[in-house]
This record gives structure tokens, C-alpha cells and sequence, in this order.
């Protein structure tokens, strides 16, 4: 499957499960606009390896999500650089674990305006370009906690419950165009996201970070195996490819048989 034409926007891509996207879409010869946050010899070095091992071409935006203007200006920037945007993955996500009696309002306006909100507004911007081009990608990470709630995550699964509707609603909005918009559905993934609560745990049952992890696994995920990042990444080729073109407003779970249960 060759990318080579194509432009792709991943948000959240300096780590984890955006970064291994990135990769995957980078290895198929898709130019990249890459976006999140880091050290800038960290964002660099990532930026250097994609030239040098892909021979892409790349761009980095460092907005934050949660503004809706630096989503604009990141948009527009990959515009005039690029001249189009066919493949959008809305990744960038963040996280905080306490029951709702206590969840602080500013988490929850947090964690709703980036893993949620920015969605809509990458999408609102991106979809009039797309629709000009006739061709155009939207995937959406949501996760497990987009079909089914776990305690303390009030403002994760509210948001990302959020996400397949907003999916769906779009699936149907574009139903008539080669444009199509699905979302994602990762179980436990081992990025920094998930490696702090590790850690909680660790701290909270006085065990180590490897029987922790497995606690984690255990709880939810019946192969008691990590999803990888390059598992998402293939994923979204999968639904980059013509095979997929009329996958509409799916969600797609990849989750050892989290949700099967
Ligand atoms: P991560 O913490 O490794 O990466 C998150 C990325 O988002 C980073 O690049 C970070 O800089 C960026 N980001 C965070 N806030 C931002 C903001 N305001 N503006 C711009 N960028 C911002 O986490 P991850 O585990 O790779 O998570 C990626 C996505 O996958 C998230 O949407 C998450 O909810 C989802 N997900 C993760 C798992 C998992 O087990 N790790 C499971 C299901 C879904």
C-alpha cells in the first residue's frame, strides 16, 4: 500500500500510541504533520529519524489541543505547507483517575476539551479540504472506555463515550463521499498514559511495576498481553486502504478480548 501522495495529520504524535501511527503511516511514504508535546531535542530527534529512515517530508505543530485557535493555526500551517490534509487521526489524549466525588472540575474541563472537544474542531476544519479532494481519512482514538465505563475515569469515559458518537454522526455526514470516519478502540497500550497507573498501583499495593502491570492486565484485558502501538498503526492502514472504504463509523476494538467479556 503506497501513501506516497498523501498528507496525514497525527495529534498527540511526540509518544506512545500516536508515534507508532505516525510510523506506521510514515513507512507507507505519507508526508507528516506531527503535533503533542516534549523536550524539542526529543520532538527533533523524532522529526530527524522520519526524514532520515522514511524520507518523508515533516512538519511539527506544537499546539495544544485544548485551544481551539492553536488547532486553526495548526490546520492553516499544514495547509500552506502542504497545500491538503487527507488523513486526520485525532490521537492526542490525556487522563486523570478519581472518583467523581472528588474529580477536580478543571481535570474534567481538561480531559473533555482535548480528548473530546479537539476532535470536533480538528474535524470541522479539516472535513471542507477533504471534501474539495474528493478523498479523505478521519480516525479517532478512542479506547475500551468508549463502550464501557471503569470507576474513577468519569471524565475519560464520558469523553471518549463522546468520541464514537461524534464518529457516527460524521460516518453519516460524509455516507456519500470517499470520505470515511471511524474510531479506534485500544485496550491496555504500554505508554506513559498507562505506565503512571502503573505506577499508582504499584504505589497504592506496595508490589513492584511488573506485578502491577499484570494486576492491570488481569482486571480487564483477557490475553494479558499489551496492544502495541504498531498494532493501532496497522489499523489505521487498514483503514487508510481502499479495502476499507466502505468501513463507516465503526468502532473498532483492539483490545485482547476486553470487550468480549
Ligand atoms: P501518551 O501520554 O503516551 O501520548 C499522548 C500524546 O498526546 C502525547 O504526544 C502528548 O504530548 C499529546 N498531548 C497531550 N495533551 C495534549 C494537548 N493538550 N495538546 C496537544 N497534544 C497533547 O498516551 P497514549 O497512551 O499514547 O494515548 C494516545 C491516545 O490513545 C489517547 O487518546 C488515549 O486516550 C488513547 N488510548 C490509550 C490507551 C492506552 O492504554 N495507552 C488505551 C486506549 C486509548
Amino acid at each position: 500500500m503506497s501513501l506516497q501522495n498523501r498528507v496525514a495529520l497525527v495529534t498527540g504524535s511526540t509518544s506512545g500510541v500516536g508515534l507508532g501511527i505516525a510510523k506506521s503511516l510514515a513507512e507507507q511514504g505519507a508526508s507528516l504533520i506531527l503535533n503533542g508535546f516534549g523536550e524539542p531535542e526529543h520532538i527533533q530527534k523524532i522529526l530527524s529519524q522520519f526524514e532520515a529512515e522514511y524520507r518523508v517530508r515533516t512538519f511539527y505543530s506544537e499546539a495544544d489541543l485544548a485551544k481551539p485557535d492553536a488547532i486553526a493555526k495548526m490546520v492553516q500551517d499544514a495547509f500552506e505547507i502542504f497545500g491538503r490534509i487527507d488523513i486526520l487521526v485525532n490521537n492526542a489524549g490525556i487522563q486523570h483517575v478519581e472518583k467523581i466525588d472528588e474529580f477536580p472540575t478543571e481535570r474534567w474541563d481538561a480531559i473533555l476539551a482535548v480528548n473530546l472537544s479537539a476532535v470536533f474542531h480538528s474535524i470541522k476544519l479539516c472535513l471542507p479540504r477533504m471534501r474539495q479532494q474528493q478523498w479523505g481519512r478521519i480516525i479517532n482514538i478512542s479506547s475500551t472506555h468508549g463502550l464501557v465505563a471503569s470507576a474513577n475515569k468519569s471524565a475519560y469515559v464520558a469523553a471518549k463515550h463522546g468520541v464514537i458518537g461524534l464518529t457516527k454522526a460524521v460516518a453519516l455526514e460524509t455516507a456519500l463521499s470517499k470520505i470515511t470516519c471511524n474510531a479506534i478502540c485500544p485496550g491496555w497500550v504500554l505508554t506513559p498514559l498507562v505506565e503512571k497507573q502503573i505506577e499508582a498501583l504499584a504505589n497504592s499495593e506496595n508490589i513492584n511495576s511488573k506485578e502491577a502491570s499484570l494486576r492491570l492486565l488481569s482486571e480487564k484485558q483477557p490475553s494479558q498481553e499489551f496492544v502495541t502501538a504498531e498494532q493501532i498503526g496497522a489499523a489505521v492502514l487498514y483503514l487508510c486502504s481502499e479495502a476499507a472504504a466502505q468501513v463507516r463509523g465503526t468502532a473498532l476494538n483492539i483490545d485482547g478480548g476486553w470487550l468480549a467479556q
